[in-house]
């Protein structure tokens, strides 16, 4: 994915309530028609819903990112869930020890799986 294209669609993915397409180029620091590609592939790419809108009688598009399904692979370390599903303690990522422990067993798995290759 070409680098204008990452842009975009990371400002779009901050913004669950979508972009404006008439706004988006401005963000981007591009022209109407470079944005317009742009926004074309995404969708092309099934990464971004666009749909028709109307702001002050002028006709754009809401660009809205599409949710991805998430590998379940990636909620695993070994045999083991990630924490933080149905996890109820106060949240402060940077300090909680169930995740970096988690974290550190999968660092452990992927390093195993490397030294079998
Ligand atoms: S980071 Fe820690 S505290 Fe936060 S949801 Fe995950 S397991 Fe729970």
């Amino acid at each position: 994915m070409a680098e204008s294209e990452d842009e975009a669609l990371n400002l779009i993915q901050s913004k669950p309530e979508g972009v404006l397409q008439n706004e988006l180029w401005k963000e981007l620091g591009v022209d109407s028609r470079k944005c317009s590609r742009i926004v074309k592939k995404l969708e092309e790419n099934g990464l971004i819903e666009r749909i028709e809108y109307k702001k002050d009688g002028i006709k754009t598009y809401l660009l809205r990112a599409k949710k991805r399904l998430v590998d379940p692979n990636f909620l695993l370390s070994g045999d083991e869930l990630i924490p933080c599903i149905g996890c109820d303690l106060e949240c402060i990522v940077e300090e909680c020890h169930p995740l970096m422990d988690w974290m550190y067993q999968l660092a452990i798995v992927h390093q195993s799986r490397k030294s079998k290759k």
